[in-house]
């Protein structure tokens, strides 16, 4: 093993406190009123998708980001699809994303028969670039008489582009917006793994159309599985509500739907568990930077690989701490290092466009998503035990 990996591993174990055993990527930290609220939740008998708590966890996540408006679902993948049909996303439309994301973005792309492309990101922000954006329309698209963009390849109109912001860390998402809009083309922010980041003093996922969030137990805060989206259009969010739940017309007992609907609304014992751990968020935001300042300090001294950090402007949660090796040799010898001496590390996902479903989907050159994924790690970034 390299010498510099035995003290990143020396690091990390002091940084958890933690001399011999196994220590997660990610693992979930309970400290608040988690118990006190289930069990109000399972009193109450309302366990199910009616109930208090999902009500609160709505206004509250739209108070806390500022938002107008949030419609809690069951996982950050269904708020993602809410979000793509609630603004008009048909089969056959082409939405642009991003290949280095989460297999969730693409795939609710894909629940609404449209099409994704994969834009580059940038290598500082690792989400989407507005320069490849850009470049890319001003090479495939055109603008047609009835107001929308197509792709000059496919034919296709282009509805919907979805940026993410990857492990936390804010992209340049005014510049992609306002690209965006000069080709009328509408942003839902992917916004899964950055609650409690910020780009110019305003919160993630409040610069598109939309923005969704995802507390699957991996994320920032977790409600065992649950997501979020959040909007300032009442319209939008009011189909959202009315998608997730059905389509149901409200009636004292008559059961009628208007239309196609889902079973996409959180459930209560979720929303109870998801009002606990808000409560925490910014104490757990506090940990999360101290961390990271920390892993900032000794990777500038250790000098072998680059610690990434936010970029100007923006604000960062560090849900996922990340490094970037010299090398691809580098990287695996590390991930295959770490892992056998219990501190879990991963490489970024395999691209999207070389996985099965999506490899015939167009995408740019891919430059930067290619480097990153050829160099990055994610190293163990849980909130610390401080109670
Ligand atoms: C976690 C995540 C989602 C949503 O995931 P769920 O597990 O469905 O809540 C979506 N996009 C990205 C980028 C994610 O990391």
């Amino acid at each position: 093993m390299e010498q510099y990996t035995q003290d990143i591993i020396a690091f990390i174990r002091k940084a958890f406190n933690n001399e011999n055993s196994f220590i997660p990527l990610h693992a979930p930290h309970f400290g608040g009123n988690e118990k006190k609220y289930l069990s109000e939740t399972i009193d109450s008998t309302f366990v199910s998708s009616v109930g208090e708590f999902v009500n609160r966890f709505e206004r509250e996540i739209a108070a806390y980001t500022g938002a107008k408006h949030a419609v809690a679902c069951v996982s950050g993948t269904n708020a993602l699809h809410m979000a793509l049909l609630v603004n008009d996303v048909q089969p056959n439309d082409e939405v642009l994303s991003q290949a280095l994301t989460f297999i969730a973005t693409a795939n609710a792309i894909s629940y609404c028969n449209a099409i994704p492309v994969f834009i580059d990101v940038d290598s500082d922000t690792m989400g989407m670039s507005p320069l490849k954006l850009k470049s890319f329309l001003e090479i495939n698209a055109e603008k047609r008489g009835d107001g929308f963009t197509y792709n000059k390849t496919t034919g296709r109109r282009i509805k919907a582009c979805v940026p993410m912001h990857t492990f936390g860390l804010p992209l340049r998402i005014d510049e992609v917006v306002s690209i965006c809009d000069e080709w009328n083309i509408i942003v839902i922010e992917d916004a899964a793994e950055s609650l409690g980041s910020y780009y110019k003093k305003r919160h993630t996922g409040r610069f598109g159309q939309v923005g969704i969030f995802s507390f699957n137990g991996n994320k920032t805060i977790t409600c065992g599985g649950g997501g979020a989206l959040i909007t300032d259009d009442e319209e939008l969010a009011k189909r959202a509500k009315h998608l997730t739940t059905q389509a149901k017309l409200p009636h004292a007992w008559r059961f009628t739907h208007d239309e196609i609907g889902y079973n996409y609304r959180m459930p209560n014992l979720n929303a109870a568990l998801a009002c606990a751990q808000l409560e925490q968020l910014e104490s757990f935001l506090k940990d999360k930077r101290t961390l990271a300042d920390s892993y900032h300090d000794f990777f500038e001294k250790e000098g072998v690989v680059q610690f990434v950090r936010e970029i100007g402007h923006a604000k960062a949660n560090y849900w996922l701490n990340v490094i970037l090796f010299e090398s691809t040799d580098a990287q695996t010898s590390f991930l295959k290092d770490t892992n056998e001496n219990g501190v879990m590390t991963r490489p970024v996902w395999d691209l999207m466009n070389t996985l099965p479903m999506f490899k015939r989907c167009q995408h740019d050159e891919l430059e930067n998503s290619r480097w990153l994924a050829d160099r990055a790690v994610n190293i163990p970034s849980s909130v610390r035990n401080k109670s």
